[in-house]
């Protein structure tokens, strides 16, 4: 391993113990070196960076210089994330055909299609809202219609003579 000691520094002046624009890699050991402190981690994780150093892993690559989205983990680590990734597809055919039949149907344009025919659901159902609320206004305006008519024969009797 490399001894500790500042190598550079970044745009604010932040001494570096490693050079700007890349991430050191130990192969043997399997480590990435933190620009900020020189210690050697199987991951620059946010425990790390946050606890130790008070930023955030964006904030981290960018003091140093690493493009966004720069892996901060040892190179076996992201290997092994990929190497999940790939068993848990092998274990889950449902996951692998899922996915692939997403992508085959994404790819026919059909999620397009559904996606129009989903819209054309939402503007008949809209449609027959609208209908239903004219149907209880005109069920309102009879109801008024019959109490006014009640009305006026409570009023006709009251009119005539006893
Ligand atoms: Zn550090």
């Amino acid at each position: 391993m490399a001894a500790l000691g500042v190598v550079d520094r970044a745009l604010d002046g932040t001494p570096l113990y490693a050079a700007r624009g890349e991430l050191p890699i130990d192969v043997d050991e399997q480590r990435v070196q933190c620009h900020l402190c020189g210690g050697w981690y199987r991951a620059l994780g946010s425990s790390h960076l946050s606890r130790t150093h008070g930023v955030t892993a964006d904030e981290y690559r960018e003091l140093v210089g690493l493009r966004p989205r720069h892996p901060l983990w040892a190179p076996d680590l992201i290997d092994e994330q990929g190497e999940r990734l790939r068993a848990r597809l092998a274990a889950e055919p449902r996951l692998r055909v899922a996915m692939a039949k997403g992508h085959a149907r994404a790819q026919r344009g059909e999620l397009q299609r559904e996606a129009t025919s989903r819209l054309a659901q939402r503007l008949t159902s809209l449609e027959r809202e609208r209908q239903l609320a004219v149907g209880a206004r005109g069920s309102a305006t009879a109801a008024r219609q019959h109490s006014a008519g009640a009305a006026s024969y409570v009023r006709w009797r009251s009119a005539s003579p006893a």
